[in-house]
């Protein structure tokens, strides 16, 4: 048997991390069984429908390689793929179970649902609906369907025994069917809703293994009584956890971090969420933490996934960001850190430089515009800066300093990283001093701070020789005021 999982998202917003990591463990779990990846659209809320929202799915499952085998942009044999368009699929269903007497026709109006929840509630009893409609007579059912009254179609839930299904993970789930309420499956709409339609196409489109989150763990017990009632044969259900924010709390769209394209825009690599969302839920069995997308295929199976929901942490995922920046070529650190020099105001010409000094202390690349801070503007700073223990100087070494420099190199005929090397540490033989005494004021008067990427030299290159030159002259008149 082939295996065929899919991934449902509903196109009502950006994508969650909590759904990229659905789609991740269903597409590993596909490709891992040598199956198929199917992308079904599930827009029947139509309300909650946000434009752009499919757009988003699309390119957040492309950018980071899991490719669908069927979907709507590519079809495939059990096409359409959103249920939009299926539309006129599911009314024939509902109508089949409607003659087998496991659904039934539903004419109550809001205001009359609305007036027996009310005095439900007044009786502190929790409502579900009253199988009103379920007494109605063939015939006044045929009227009113004639007469073009508004109607949706419920499922006829037995009123005693038990609906129940196996969960791969969860194990036996079974419900009393006296708790579950009549569902909607045809909505006033005609619309299918998503109880109805997950049933019918997981069954149409020939889904083996169902795997979503797990708020459809206590649902799935009645959507096994529609299997039941159509005599089909039930998918495997692979219930999966939610991520967490903390003990108590899913990680949420509220919390406004939960988005994946947050992330990029934040200046994590696709491959490092991916791979710490992988984690998140799921442990291959050893101590390895670094997964390509193909050696998580590989290692990829439903025994190593958690039954206890996973704690997002974000120093977690920034650590593994920045192992996964360290180990990017200096021009791939490039071509992701453009964006970011630009925004630093920082010109690209040094580009190999700033990759040596930046790489390996980049977590995530939105950090480079502080890193760089300086380069642009020279800081407002206070001559204290001169002062340093270990490289022993003071305001009145680094004054004798910075006169010494600046003329060495005033006359220097290149401003190239060795003569300006050269330059600095033959100064500091010459005056029998530490090269640390000698670079610290030059760097402290390029940059205006203590802490930088690079040193004096690489500070002096990438700011060029004039600017260079002034704030010496800077540093100079703050020692000599
Ligand atoms: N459309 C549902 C959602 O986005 C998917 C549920 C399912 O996978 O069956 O939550």
């Amino acid at each position: 048997m082939e295996v065929r999982t899919r991934f449902a998202p509903s196109p009502t917003g950006y994508m969650h991390l909590g759904n990229l990591r659905s789609a991740l463990y269903t597409y590993l779990f596909a490709k891992a069984n040598g199956g198929k990846f199917i992308l079904r659209i599930e827009d029947t809320d139509q309300s909650r429908y946000v434009p752009g929202a499919v757009d988003v799915i699309y390119r957040t499952l492309k950018s980071i390689g899991m490719q669908w085998d069927e979907g709507p942009d590519i079809g495939g044999d059990y096409g359409p793929y959103v249920q939009s368009e299926r539309k006129n699929m599911y009314l024939p269903y509902a109508e089949q179970l409607v003659k087998a007497g496991k659904a039934y026709y539903c004419f109550c109006t809001e205001e009359e649902l609305a007036a027996r929840r009310e005095e439900a509630q007044k009786r502190g009893e929790t409502f579900k609906y009253d199988k009103h409609c379920l007494h109605l007579s063939e015939e006044e059912v045929r009227r009113r369907l004639e007469a073009g009254e508004p109607y949706v179609i419920r499922q006829n839930v037995p009123e005693h025994g038990e609906a129940s299904f196996d969960d791969v993970l969860y194990g036996h789930i079974a419900v009393d069917c006296a708790d579950l309420d009549d569902m909607i499956l045809i909505k006033a709409d005609g619309m299918p809703t998503y109880n109805f339609a997950n049933v019918i196409d997981d069954h149409t489109m020939g889904i083996t293994h169902v795997m979503r989150g797990n708020e459809y763990l206590s649902s799935t017990p009645k959507y096994n009584l529609l299997y039941d009632a159509f005599g089909w044969e039930k998918p495997t259900y692979i219930h999966m956890t939610p991520i967490m924010r903390d003990a108590t709390h899913k990680l949420s769209k509220r919390d406004g971090d939960a988005y994946f394209e947050d992330y990029l825009n934040k200046g994590y690599l696709k491959e490092a969420i991916v791979n710490y969302v992988a984690l998140l839920g799921w442990n291959p069995g050893d101590e390895r933490e670094f997964f390509t997308m193909d050696e998580l295929i590989k290692a990829f199976s439903v025994e190593g996934m958690s039954k206890s929901p996973a704690i997002f942490d974000v120093n977690k995922l920034t650590w593994m960001n920045a192992e996964y920046v360290r180990r990017l070529t200096p021009e791939q650190f490039t071509e992701y850190a453009l964006p970011y020099y630009e925004k630093a105001g920082v010109g690209a010409e040094h580009a190999d430089l700033l990759a040596r000094i930046l790489q390996q202390r980049t977590e995530t690349f939105a950090q480079i515009p502080d890193m760089l801070d300086f380069i642009p503007q020279l800081p407002d700073y206070d001559a204290e800066l001169f002062t340093n223990k270990k490289s022993k100087t003071n305001p009145e070494i680094a004054k004798h300093v910075l006169k010494i420099a600046i003329a060495a190199l005033d006359a220097l005929p290149a401003w190239e990283e060795q003569p300006i090397h050269d330059a600095l540490l033959g100064l500091a033989e010459k005056e029998g001093m530490k090269n640390g005494t000698m670079l610290w004021p030059v760097r402290i008067a390029l940059a205006g701070k203590q802490v930088t990427p690079g040193g004096a030299i690489e500070i002096a290159i990438l700011l060029g020789r004039e600017e260079s030159m002034r704030r010496l002259k800077i540093g100079l008149d703050k020692l000599n005021a």
